[in-house]
């Protein structure tokens, strides 16, 4: 929708802004299905059209005298032409203005699902596309950048989407959380404090909250223009008469802003308190279900809760067996020789832990922050009960 209007006069639609943010918004819960059609064939048209133009998609010339018809020599002309013929940061330039204008309608709407015209990357969808799509159209040169698939910098995919903004934005990567401009993540926060210099961009694999409690995104999208949350609520409601409290591992909804009801991705409860009124920007990316959503800095994020059932974060038997930490979230691994332990999920912080025991969440920042204090070994021990808010 929004896709077709760009690509085609860009001049009609400078001055609009807001206005027209806020009127497609209304356009999408009212005709979601329609319009998602139209929006396909659109973008297919501008690939289509950005293909012939020659530059963006095309691959590089492979280098010349390398005969065709020998793999050796096709795999040859690959190592050697690199990425040379590729845009800056792999999208084309169309591609990563309306990754920022869906981004940026994202952040004026706290926990609003905006869509946007995901493309395909050179990976499978499900495997970080939007986040990806949303890290490269952000980067620039003078950006440091850090990935971490569930808290380790070092997996697969990690490694490979970081190579790829390093080889094709040019950025320097890192594993230093208190160092990178801008973070690409999935299924954790990091747990030292980020500031406001960062931007925090999580994968998501399912957007909608609501879909747990009903399969229909039209009915749900209705229900988040009405903010009709009655379903969560009694779906929690039995969660809490089967099992005496809230059961719900990672991706815990919250309410954004007193209005939006989201989920923030399948990060575990322990990281939730962190979205709170937090200095950093999140921006929650979807490749597959082309959505895109934001928890700009200072805004509120409650997690759904009952007076009686409250909030609580995942509690641990023991302590980090690599840096003795008890206030960071854990994860049970096992060891070559078949022993059982615990050790910090966030690789980067436990090898920092592991040099200096003594360093906080918030070394780098003097700023008091509410969920690192609640952490601290004298309250977690005396509060079994967990904190809430
Ligand atoms: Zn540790």
């Amino acid at each position: 929708m929004t896709d077709r209007g760009e690509s085609d006069d860009d001049t009609l639609r400078t001055g609009d802004g807001v206005d027209a943010g806020e009127s497609s918004t209304a356009a999408e819960t009212e005709a979601g299905e329609s319009t998602t059609g139209t929006e396909t064939d659109a973008e297919d048209e501008t690939r289509e059209g950005l293909e012939s133009d020659g530059g963006v998609s095309e691959p590089a010339p492979s280098s010349p005298g390398v005969a065709p018809e020998s793999v050796d020599g096709l795999l040859e002309g690959v190592e050697s032409a690199g990425i040379e013929g590729y845009n800056y940061a792999y999208l084309d330039e169309h591609t990563k203005r309306e990754v920022r204008r869906a981004t940026l309608k994202a952040i004026a709407i706290p926990g609003h699902q905006v869509p946007f015209a995901s493309r395909e990357m050179p990976l499978a969808r499900g495997w970080g596309t939007g986040g990806i799509q949303v890290s490269l159209s952000l980067l620039g040169p003078d950006d440091t950048f850090k990935v971490i698939d569930q808290g380790s910098d070092e997996s697969v995919n990690a490694a490979n989407i970081r190579r790829l903004a390093e080889t094709t934005a040019n950025v320097d990567p890192t594993r230093d959380t208190t160092a990178a401009s801008i973070i690409q993540t999935r299924h954790r926060i990091p747990e030292e404090v980020l500031t406001d210099e960062q931007i925090l961009v999580l994968q998501v694999p399912t957007t909608d909250p609501l879909r747990k409690v009903d399969g229909s995104d039209d009915r749900n999208r209705r229900r988040h223009a009405h903010q009709n949350y009655s379903k969560m609520w009694v779906s929690l409601y039995e969660n809490v008469v089967e099992w005496d409290e809230i059961q719900i591992g990672a991706a815990y909804p919250v309410l954004v802003n007193g209005r939006y009801l989201m989920s923030p991705s399948p990060i575990p409860r322990w990281d939730t308190p962190k979205l709170h009124q937090a200095e950093t920007l999140f921006l929650f990316a979807a490749g597959r279900e082309a959505r895109i959503y934001a928890v700009p800095p200072h805004t509120d994020v409650e997690p759904l809760a009952f007076e009686d059932k409250r909030f609580q974060r995942e509690r641990f038997p023991e302590a980090c067996a690599l840096c003795g930490s008890t206030d960071t979230y854990r994860t049970e691994v096992e060891t070559d020789d078949g022993k059982r332990l615990y050790a910090c999920n966030d690789t980067s912080f436990c090898e920092k832990r592991q040099r200096d025991p003594s360093i906080q969440k918030a070394h780098h920042v003097d700023r008091d922050v509410g969920w690192e204090r609640l952490e601290e070994p004298a309250v977690d021990a005396a509060n079994d009960g967990g904190e809430g808010r």
